[in-house]
């Protein structure tokens, strides 16, 4: 089978960052806040623009929550993986919120690993920290992006019901590949489970889905796909580009061109999504902050 090794012209990215004063400011802001965002510990290329826009108040942030240690061993993803992972520090949730306060950010996507280990799925450790942060600074909008709970849907509602503004929880790809490319404790079935019950917990809130492209899909499966999200009252869905973390992760089946995610993200709006970020190097919280304004404050 050949291996896509080649990257194409439009994944060479520069440094991360840019140079907007916005970026320098919340860069070294970071130092004293004791935040660890994925965002500069992925090294994402998105930096630049998602912290660094023109309007502080959309500036965009993901943050990682209980650790980096995950129960779940996803193909794609670089995580690493433990059946026990350390406890959660029960002073994370009033950090957190202290240091957004402090931070002047306008747009927190909180994330996490999946904690299969705890009874709860750390749902309430989640909720509590968004209820501290709203708290703490009701203008900033929060967007949790978190795990499937193993599809328990009252542990969806406790996260939903705790302030947030935004829900979203990832499909990742398409059905068919799912068993090959996420864990096998998920199924795509599960997270349209987890995408409805945080719409039927709190119907205004706006639920949000993102794929990765790349992986061998085929464009009937990706329409199927987009078709039972829409079933489901996902508001919005977002595409990017599968890169793979290592040599020992999934291997790229292909390069989606610029004008490909062009065309996905012209069909999920015509599907009636909300709105959809759609390109190479868009990742699920990719200028979300900004979008979010745009789309559901105007
Ligand atoms: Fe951070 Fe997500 Fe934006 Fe990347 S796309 S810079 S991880 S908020
Ligand atoms: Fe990575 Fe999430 Fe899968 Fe854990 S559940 S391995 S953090 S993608």
């Amino acid at each position: 089978k050949k291996t896509v090794t080649r990257l194409p012209e439009w994944l060479k990215t520069g440094i991360p960052g840019g140079g907007s004063a916005n970026f320098a400011a919340i860069k070294r802001d970071l130092r004293g806040l004791g935040l660890h965002t994925v965002c500069e510990e992925a090294r994402c290329p998105n930096i630049g623009e998602c912290w660094g826009g023109s309007d502080k108040n959309a500036a965009t942030a993901t943050i990682m929550l209980m650790g980096d240690t995950c129960t779940r061993g996803c193909r794609f993803c670089s995580v690493k993986t433990s059946r026990a992972p350390p406890p959660l520090d029960p002073h994370e949730p009033e950090n957190t919120a202290e240091a957004l306060a402090r931070w002047g950010l306008g747009y927190v996507v909180l994330t996490s690993v999946d904690r299969d280990d705890l009874a709860d799925g750390g749902a309430r450790h989640f909720a509590e920290t968004i209820r501290r942060i709203k708290a703490k600074k009701p203008s900033i909008l929060v967007e949790a992006l978190t795990g499937d709970f193993r599809g328990d849907e009252e542990m969806v509602a406790v996260v939903a019901g705790s302030g947030l503004d935004v829900y979203a929880h990832n499909v990742e790809t398409v059905e068919g590949l799912t068993p090959y490319v996420r864990d096998r404790r998920a199924t795509f079935r599960q997270s349209l489970k987890v995408l409805a019950a945080a719409k039927a917990a709190k119907p205004e809130l706006i639920t949000k889905t993102s794929l990765m492209l790349g992986l061998g899909e085929q464009e009937h499966e990706v329409m199927d796909a987009l078709r039972e999200l829409r079933k489901t009252n996902v508001d919005v869905v977002t595409f990017g580009q599968y890169m793979r973390p290592t040599k020992r992760h999934l291997q790229v089946e292909r390069y989606v061109t610029p004008d490909e995610f062009e065309m996905w993200r012209q069909r999920a709006l015509d599907m009636g999504f909300l709105y959809c970020a759609s390109g190479p190097l868009v990742r699920s919280s990719y200028k979300a902050g900004e979008a979010f304004i745009e789309n559901v404050l105007r």
